[in-house]
């Protein structure tokens, strides 16, 4: 079995190998994927919510000359053996340096380390176990088996784990067999027998577990609880630890100083502005409503007295509006049919193509089946009740022909 260099040393960078095996993986397009076992490696694989690490394995030819391979993926095989997925085949019995690109890393290190953290103290304070976890690209996420945490709570979790990287707690890595981990009270434990590998964050966590770990609390340099989401197995918690918490952080400011920006005022004043803002913007649309119900109602009182009315007659209010849309002239034709005896053919061509056929409810005409037929016939789609109905047609420019159809049909 390859020795983990890892197991003993988290932050070494750089060793040395003997090639045991290369497997050819894939093959696309001429270009041959390898995989390559080590006797020893300091190259994470995949595994307890951790991804691999990257890097490269450096090959000295029998010429001398140098052959580097980037390293794209560390895998275990179902034998346990860890594998080096390379661009070149590096043959066994090769001796390679291993380099282990530490940015990746140290940022998988403090978000791991992190976890365990986190893990703990939603124990400690809430009861709340984990039952799974996830290190992503920008988040990492743990699944709680609770079904709701009040956001007080997730603050006092929060402080809890940032207290204690404050207080720069060691981290220690032992083993145990696991009857004697059973009675040390390690908070997960495998399945399995044999040794144990049991990582110790001093009085106050110890947990099973194979990956790589910060030296102290310290080292994981702080942690922000994110958003909440309801999963299947309970309540899923985002956090990000270290210096990809001082980067949301700041993408998190930059976001609020633009927001801020634009009102403008001080981004601790913006909730205040934009709940100001929402009220004035409210109070603004209630009298905009009022005064268009104004306007429609001296309009109605006006094209009334432009059509006298006669005894017994009714009297149709026909016209097209370009500068209204469809809401005033709806609005216009209840108030011209708010008088006895009248007929209103009202069009919109402001926005969408619009008609409105309304009658006061002394009159017998159904408006429902003339709109309907007039705007159905020119390609549109509309329909209403006997006294008022509303459509719409695809061409503006058919409005004032339907309005001079519905006055002839309405005057035989
Ligand atoms: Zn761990």
């Amino acid at each position: 079995m390859t020795e983990r260099l890892y197991y003993n040393d988290t932050f070494l960078s750089e060793f040395s190998a003997t090639v045991l095996d290369a497997n050819e993986l894939k093959r696309e397009n001429n270009h041959s994927t390898w995989a390559v076992k080590l006797d020893r490696t300091a190259f994470y694989p995949t595994s307890g919510g951790q991804p691999f690490d990257l890097g490269q394995l450096v090959a000295e030819s029998k010429s001398g000359v140098a052959l580097e391979s980037a390293v794209t993926d560390v895998f275990e095989d179902e034998q346990g053996e860890v594998w080096h997925q390379t661009s070149k085949v590096i043959p066994p019995g090769a001796q390679v340096r291993g380099h282990i690109d530490m940015e990746r890393r140290r940022d998988h290190v403090q978000q791991h380390t992190g976890q365990h953290l986190l893990s703990a103290a939603f124990i400690q304070l809430l009861d709340a176990k984990t039952v799974s976890f996830h290190l992503g690209e920008q988040v990492s996420t743990i699944d709680l088996d609770t079904p709701a945490i009040s956001a007080v709570d997730l603050v006092r979790v929060e402080r809890l784990a940032n207290e204690v990287i404050a207080e720069d707690r060691p981290i220690s890595v032992r083993y145990a067999t696991r009857e004697e981990a059973l009675q040390m009270g390690v908070r997960k434990l495998p399945e399995r027998s044999g040794e144990i590998r049991l990582i110790d964050i001093q009085n106050f966590d110890l947990n099973a577990c194979g990956g790589t770990h910060a030296r102290s609390t310290g080292q994981i340099g702080g942690l922000i609880l994110r958003r909440t989401e309801k999963v299947k197995q309970g309540l899923r918690v985002e956090f990000v630890c270290g210096l990809r918490a001082a980067a949301t952080a700041r993408r998190d400011f930059e976001l609020l100083s633009e927001s801020a920006a634009l009102y403008p005022c001080a981004p601790a004043d913006l909730a205040a502005n934009i709940t100001k803002q929402r009220e004035e913007a409210r109070q603004q649309q209630k009298q905009q409503a009022r005064f268009l119900e104004e306007v429609a109602e001296l309009k109605a009182a006006q094209l009334l007295s432009e059509v006298p009315a006669a005894a017994g007659a009714k009297r149709v209010i026909s016209q097209v509006f370009c500068d209204r849309d469809a809401s005033y002239i709806k609005l216009l034709a209840q108030r011209l049919t708010k008088s006895p005896s009248v007929v209103a053919l009202l069009a919109s061509s402001q926005t969408a193509p619009t008609l409105v056929f309304a009658r006061s409810t002394d009159l017998s005409s159904d408006m429902g089946t003339l709109l309907r037929e007039l705007v159905t016939a020119a390609g549109g789609r509309g329909g209403g009740g006997k006294d008022f109905a509303q459509g719409g047609i695809p061409d503006a420019s058919q409005l004032e022909s339907i309005l001079k159809q519905a006055k002839a049909k309405l005057a035989t």
